[in-house]
């Protein structure tokens, strides 16, 4: 199976707070519970961001998650997806301007899908993860076509997974 097919129905999710109120978070929380259930779609809540496919961050950018939120993000494999989830983690909502606000996460890391709203509705935040899916589905498509016009030959019998194809593109991004 090609890489793009299975990653696309089955993606792994790393939810982080940078700062927020915890509002949207328990609307994430709600997207897990029986009612919207989306593990039914194949997705998983994962925590650790080596396995994780999207990165589903809430609030504003604080001078103390910073670090945190852009080493999440240097560990996750590519390709990887972010969504902003909520008016705080966009623009810093309503902590914007506060002694200890650094803005949106978009400042920091860059971001793929943007999910209004203040706390964001379950309905909403899953419309962003089916977006998310589409533009995770186009990179590794990227990604798989760049390895094979290396002409870099792969070893014979050797598949492309989430380890070895960091060293496929390597020599390509460096
Ligand atoms: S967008 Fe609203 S609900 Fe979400 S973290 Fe910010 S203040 Fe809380």
């Amino acid at each position: 199976m090609k890489l793009a097919s299975f990653r696309k129905k089955s993606p792994w999710i790393l939810h982080y707070n940078a700062g927020g109120c915890n509002g949207c978070d328990i609307e994430i929380l709600a997207c897990l519970a029986p009612k919207y259930d989306i593990e039914r779609f194949g997705m998983i809540n994962t925590g650790n961001p080596k396995q994780s496919d999207i990165l589903l961050v809430t609030g504003p950018v604080t001078k103390r998650s910073r670090e945190r939120l852009v080493e999440i993000y240097d560990q996750m494999p590519e390709p990887k997806v972010v969504i902003s989830c909520g008016a705080c983690a966009s623009t810093g909502g309503v902590f914007r301007g506060m002694y200890n606000c650094e803005g949106g996460i978009d400042q920091f890391i860059p971001v793929d899908v943007y999910v209004c709203g203040c706390g964001t509705r379950p309905e909403q935040i899953i419309d962003g993860v089916v977006q998310a899916l589409g533009i995770l589905e186009k990179k590794t498509k990227e990604l798989e076509e760049s390895v094979r016009l290396s002409k870099k030959p792969v070893q014979e019998g050797r598949q492309l997974n989430r380890r070895n194809i960091a060293d496929e593109i390597k020599p390509l991004v460096s």
